[in-house]
């Protein structure tokens, strides 16, 4: 089999036993890389470099008798959201355009011990704040199944790399569903893991209470291999949780009898198109034909998930991209040209006030954040800063926080009664370009089914249980208690055995001619 089709675990697998060199499958990667990201525009970076060098090292390491990494040889790649030593970190942002990180993300590090091979960065909407990719300062992604169509977002590189078999597996991030939506939209596998579950180290932050770190693959199986390797306690994220890690990669055999799968009316209703509301229930279908049971539950505070996750992810980005001043990091507009106004105008005025030095630098500070950041980026921070300010905060910032209290509550009170939460990803299918851009709050909409999760702390996946009429992917997103992981990717594993769903592949040669 072409190295290009394998799946992760079959790569490793090859690799450790010798069947295949680590070289030759990042070659394969590459290549197809090298081949489709001009139409596709999924990678904002390709380490071609450091991908050889570390397949090199794999195979002499092993041709020397070395024991390997579990993920050894596999191309992998990272969303331009983490941070890689040495290696452009952009998060599709010119205010980052030039940074370069000292450090790997712990994730990454992870990675890289795992024997992984990193091909390169995956492109996103800006600072990972979007729904279809079109919010990135280099271009939107081009969904493999349809080139004129979003691939969603935020992780709509990752999504789209490896629906196009560019590499088996990448790493997403999820802060209201950027890992789960463009999995579900690209027609791969995507995990949301529980908050805590991963490190946020090195992980550039959007939203800290929300934002999580999850892999994105063709199957379940694929994803459990990578989970097992990026979760786990880290002293350098003090969110990260100390809990064992399961081997979640061998624990998905047991069988779904009696597992009880919750199924929340109200998701079937207004704007659910009808072909993924029937997907939907064709997949409680076979989830019920393996054995399990599903149950109607109610989840009475989700209609509040958009508006309560629109306050509380901008008022705490709006916090997390003050850092980006030009100053302690990120883009600096051109001082010259202020400094030179500056002294045209104290000529003029034939005086040196500390009130102009200050301005000097407000002025700095103004521009390099106008030239830096694109206009979601901005409308996020303002939206924040407005409800965070004094005489709003209550009214806004507080009320969400006791709203989310109330969602949290939804899924205890759910999960006293059900395992898992059935349910769509996104209430359509891929959308075209362009088609939401002029309207940000239709933009937002498209999170209806995600944010919660990340409301919550609660852990989600998401992976394709149909294909519309035009022959787009249809998602199925699955939710679980906190650290429930382990039943959440059998259950998903389960259907990726019953169902082929997962299989199918865009027909990308005779796409390729499209716009
Ligand atoms: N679409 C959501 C947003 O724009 C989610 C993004 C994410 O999960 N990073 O905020």
């Amino acid at each position: 089999m072409h190295p290009g089709d394998m799946s992760a675990c079959e790569i490793a697998g090859a690799v450790a036993r010798g069947d295949i060199s680590a070289f030759e499958c990042t070659q394969a990667a590459l290549s197809r890389i090298d081949r489709l990201n001009g139409s596709i525009n999924a990678f904002l970076h390709i380490d071609a470099e450091g991908a050889i060098a570390s397949a090199r090292s794999i195979d002499s390491r092993r041709a020397r008798g070395e024991s390997l990494g579990p993920l050894a040889g596999v191309p992998i790649a990272i969303k331009d959201v983490l941070c890689t030593r040495n290696v452009p970190t952009t998060c599709a942002s010119k205010m980052l355009k030039d940074f370069r990180p000292p450090y790997d993300a712990f994730v990454v590090e992870r990675l890289r011990t795992s024997d992984a091979v990193i091909v390169g960065k995956t492109n996103m909407d800006e600072f990972a704040m979007g729904g279809s990719n079109e919010n990135s300062a280099f271009g939107p992604v081009r969904n493999p199944w349809d080139l004129s169509r979003a691939p969603g977002g935020s992780s709509g590189g990752s999504a789209a790399c490896v629906a196009a078999g560019m590499s088996p597996i990448a790493l997403g991030s999820d802060t209201g569903g950027s890992i789960r939506q463009p999995a579900g939209l690209c027609g791969i596998t995507g995990l949301k893991p529980t908050y805590g579950r991963v490190s946020r180290r090195g992980l550039i932050a959007f939203a800290s209470s929300l934002d999580q770190v999850g892999p994105m693959a063709r199957s379940a199986a694929d994803c459990a291999l990578v989970l097992e390797t990026i979760a786990g306690h880290d002293p350098g994220d003090s969110t990260s949780l100390k809990a064992d890690v399961p081997p979640y990669s061998r624990l998905l055999e047991e069988s779904l009898a009696g597992v009880r799968i919750g199924r929340v009316a109200a998701h079937f209703t207004e704007g659910l198109n009808p072909e993924v509301a029937r997907a939907v229930d064709e997949a409680f279908a076979v989830f019920r034909a393996a054995g399990a049971t599903i149950h109607d539950i109610e989840m009475p505070h989700a209609r509040w998930g958009v508006p309560t996750y629109y306050l509380v992810a901008p008022c705490e980005a709006s916090s997390n991209l003050a850092r980006y001043d030009g100053v302690h990091f990120g883009h600096r507009t051109d001082t010259a040209q202020i400094l030179a106004s500056h002294a045209a105008d104290r000529t003029q005025k034939n005086n040196i006030d500390s009130d102009q030095a200050d301005s000097t630098l407000v002025e700095m500070y103004r521009k390099s954040r106008a030239e830096g950041f694109g206009s979601e980026v901005k409308r996020r921070i303002m939206l924040g800063t407005y409800a965070l300010s004094a005489g709003y905060y209550d009214a806004y910032y507080l009320k969400a926080l006791k709203v989310r209290r109330l969602i949290r509550q939804d899924y205890l009170n759910a999960f006293e009664k059900v395992d898992l939460i059935g349910g769509p990803v996104s209430a359509t299918a891929a959308f075209p370009l362009g088609e939401k851009t002029g309207d940000p709050l239709s933009m937002y909409l498209v999170d209806l089914y995600t944010v919660t999760a990340n409301l919550a702390g609660v852990g989600g996946i998401s992976f394709p249980c149909g294909l519309s009429a035009s022959g787009l992917p249809l998602g199925f997103q699955l939710q679980s208690p906190a650290l429930a992981e382990p039943l959440l990717l059998r259950a998903a594993d389960r259907f990726q055995r019953i169902t082929d769903w997962h299989q199918r592949r865009p027909h990308l040669e005779g796409t390729l001619q499209q716009p």
